[in-house]
């Protein structure tokens, strides 16, 4: 399977049926899995064996989905979780406890800024932000003796700033902690982060992984690149007693950080995907590889159109030749960023909200990357807990419309802006 194209992983990694076996995979709706003895079931328990028995921990519509996402990203290991925001969390709480310290770009999704600015501070994790264009020197700065890792997205939800991840991660490595990205926007078809010395990734599988609006999930995988052997892991290379003395370094090598992920804290937290929602999303992941093409040519059609058009004061689409990011779009996704579009229409905040309720094919949506054309503001959505100083950190002007560019005919899309411009 490792010497299959991309498309090919995304239809066929993480499943392959015996004789007789179903073709599609199955959706395993069973909380729990039945052994001969206790003896059986209880080396499931201390970890001596593999095998599902209880759905929190593990189950084969999930392990099958797990192994696809690990296959596209080009990890050794993956764990599905209830949604994205689930995702971030774990990823972080996994190897940071209460009086260690985050490093943090401020281009991010806004519910991760949440969970950064207020939850872990409330649990006793430092967050320092840092622009994403900073200088290694004050990259450098932010970094503080209790700093466990780095967090960034490749690209940023909604501002579309492209991270440096050579640099990031060259950075992170410097200070001796690993670089988590989350890789949601680019998919592992337009980005790998892995391929570029990020140790973790992160997704919401709500967004194109999934791709049709129907569940919300997330997901971790783990590159099985970094070395926690440095005396800043001691979660990892020292015995967790809820597991009679286990070192997941020794006894899991590479897959050391994604196994604590879920024998620790899914265990202990339970943000489990159902395998429902696994199932479903693993339709999307079918198709992803074409879906994501399609977005992005549609997507930079729309994009030549807004730049051109009058009504409109400024476009940013990391693709487009001239965008303070192009260059990073170009070295670290060569072959397109995503469907989503931002731009102002002339006339500031309430221009944006008349152009947006005159749409008629484009809904005013909550979402991103829908196989459906949607729109938000998110100044007054999303965002609306920050204030503007915060705002402008994260890149987002009040005016500022995002766009996710469906798969319908580029034709009507654009037809459809045209009209709604025209009662602005
Ligand atoms: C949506 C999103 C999240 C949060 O995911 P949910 O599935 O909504 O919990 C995290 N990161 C990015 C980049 C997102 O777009």
């Amino acid at each position: 399977m490792s010497d299959y194209r991309i498309d090919t992983k995304c239809i066929h990694a993480g499943y392959h049926p015996g004789n007789g076996e179903p073709r599609v995979l199955p959706i395993v709706q069973s909380t729990t899995f039945r052994y001969e003895t206790s003896e059986a079931m209880g080396r499931l328990f201390d970890l001596d064996d593999n095998g599902f028995f209880y759905t929190r921990l593990g189950n084969p519509t999930l392990d099958a989905v797990e192994q696809k996402i690990a296959a596209l990203e080009g990890g050794v290991g993956a764990m599905l979780t209830s949604s994205g925001q689930a995702a971030s969390m774990m990823a972080i709480i996994n190897i940071c406890h209460a009086g260690d310290h985050v490093v943090s770009s401020s281009a991010i999704y806004g519910g991760t800024f949440n969970l950064f600015y207020k939850t872990l501070k409330e649990m006793g994790i430092g967050c320092t932000f840092v622009n994403p264009d900073s200088t290694e020197e004050e990259l450098n700065a932010a970094f503080q003796d209790n700093t466990r890792c780095v967090f960034a997205e490749t690209l940023a939800n909604p501002s579309l700033v492209v991270t440096d991840l050579e640099f990031f991660a060259r950075v992170a490595h410097a200070h001796g902690v690993p670089l988590i990205v989350d890789n949601t926007f680019p998919t592992p078809i337009n980005c790998r982060p892995f391929e570029f010395g990020a140790d973790i990734v992160t997704h919401s599988t709500t967004k194109y992984m999934d791709g049709h609006a129907v569940q919300v999930g997330g997901c971790i995988v783990d590159s099985g690149n970094f070395d926690w052997n440095n005396g800043k892991f001691p979660m990892l290379t020292e015995p967790d007693e809820s597991y009679h003395g286990i070192v997941y370094t020794e006894r899991f090598g590479k897959a050391a950080y994604i196994t604590k992920a879920r024998t620790h804290l899914m265990r202990d937290l339970g943000a489990q995907a159902s395998p429902m929602n696994a199932f479903l999303l693993n339709l999307g992941l079918e198709t992803l590889a074409i879906r994501m093409e399609r977005h992005c040519s549609n997507a930079m059609q729309v994009a030549k159109f807004l730049e051109s058009n009058d009504k409109i004061s400024w476009i940013n689409y990391p693709s487009l030749p001239g965008n303070a990011c192009y260059e990073l779009a170009q070295k670290y996704m060569p072959n397109g960023t995503c469907g989503v579009i931002s731009f102002g229409v002339k006339g500031g905040r309430e221009a944006a909200m008349r152009f947006m309720d005159s749409l008629k094919l484009a809904s005013v949506v909550t979402h991103v990357a829908d196989l459906r054309t949607c729109v938000l503001h998110p100044a007054s959505t999303t965002h609306r807990q920050m204030n503007d100083e915060q705002l402008k950190e994260a890149g987002i002007t009040p005016d500022l419309i995002r766009m996710s560019v469906g798969l319908e005919n580029p034709a009507d899309i654009i037809g459809d802006i045209e009209q709604a411009l025209a009662n602005v």
